[in-house]
């Protein structure tokens, strides 16, 4: 088979409308954050429906889950609850605050926190836990809000996977202490680098829009109109994390297409479900991704019989990724180098 013919692990849907929208951020002459990253935070906020809640557009998700964990008050020696299965940017970011992970196995089913668990690593150092969403597959959510409230930490739910989808308690986002999307290009939703964070509280957008921007004070709407701020001040540590309008312009013509993604995606995912029911040895997705935009689809293998599932599926041109390599090589990302001193101890209640 060429490789002409094989289905890519992934394609970004990109088409004339993204290449028209940077053409025109690039030809309006601010280059920077301006009047698209306004309408794309805006965008982002109609989708949450009515429910009231403040988008606050920054440079990446890593960036995103950063500041969300700044807000949580996370620091030196706090620590945060997080699925062992998760992105290096989520344990970065934690270290970035000088806190801890605390690595949690997940659900067998969800593939997402195990909750059940989590409540046996809290402890009185826990500032923190993140709720991921895997693949296209929401947390349990509720119940980790429940524990939230129990032991008062905060909950950062890491929506990367999930834009788009919706959820018991509305659409993503719209329902969590503090949530972050990424759009980084293999997302469902890309604009090349960009994230989100969305609260609740006017006074955390606003500390928010402060620490994307060096800490400056300027007001955002100020420059959602192309126009320079002539005062500011700076209180507080931040960082350079703002989105730019070239960005922010991709991701407007991409989240006018999210109906066409979800789409294709639900469809995509539904196929694959149908093949392989009635397979032993697979476990796949228990849903029928109605409410969801999946960002990838999984297939659970057996580790000695992977390698020839992935060649089996090469073979009818279907290109694979997988977490992990084998044990010999390298290991999962809760088990590499730089969090080994960390170990998995949570401090003593
Ligand atoms: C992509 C991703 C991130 C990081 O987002 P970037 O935009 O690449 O910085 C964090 N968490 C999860 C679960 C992700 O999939």
């Amino acid at each position: 088979m060429s490789p002409e013919d094989q289905i890519p692990l992934f394609r970004p849907l990109i088409g004339d409308e993204e290449i028209q929208a940077a053409q025109e951020a690039l030809e309006m002459g601010w280059l920077g954050m301006g009047s698209y990253v306004g309408q794309f935070e805006a965008a982002i906020e109609q989708g949450l429906g009515e429910h009231t809640r403040q988008v606050v557009a920054v440079s990446t998700g890593t960036a995103a889950l950063h500041l969300c964990l700044l807000l949580a008050g996370v620091g030196e020696g706090d620590e945060v609850i997080t699925p062992a299965f998760n992105n290096v940017a989520d344990f970065q970011a934690i270290l970035a605050c000088g806190g801890r992970p605390v690595f949690c196995d997940i659900d067998q089913t969800t593939l997402c926190l195990d909750v059940e668990r989590a409540a046996e690593l809290v402890s009185s150092r826990t500032k923190a836990l993140i709720a991921m969403d895997y693949s296209c597959l929401l947390a349990e959510h509720a119940e980790v809000a429940r524990l939230a409230n129990e032991h008062r930490f905060r909950v950062v739910h890491d929506a990367s996977h999930s834009f788009g989808s919706v959820g018991p308690a509305g659409p993503v986002g719209a329902f969590s202490d503090l949530c972050t999307f990424s759009f980084d290009p293999i997302k469902s939703v890309t604009c090349i680098d960009g994230g989100a964070v969305v609260v609740q509280e006017s006074t955390e957008a606003d500390r928010l829009r402060e620490m994307r921007l060096i800490g400056m004070t300027q007001p955002a709407s100020v420059m959602y109109q192309n126009q320079r701020a002539q005062t500011y001040d700076v209180t507080n540590l931040g960082y350079r994390y703002h989105m730019s309008n070239l960005h922010a312009a991709l991701g407007l013509a991409q989240i006018a297409k999210l109906e066409t993604i979800t789409n294709t995606r639900r469809a995509t995912c539904q196929a694959y479900n149908n093949a392989f029911t009635g397979l032993e040895g697979l476990t796949f997705p228990q849903t029928d991704f109605e409410d969801v935009t999946p960002f990838s689809y999984y297939v659970r293998v057996h580790s000695d019989r992977r390698s020839d599932f992935r060649k089996w599926l090469a073979g009818r041109g279907v290109d694979t990724g997988f977490h992990w390599p084998p044990r010999s090589q390298v290991h999962p990302v809760c088990r590499m180098s730089a969090w080994r001193p960390v170990g998995n101890q949570p401090g003593r209640r």
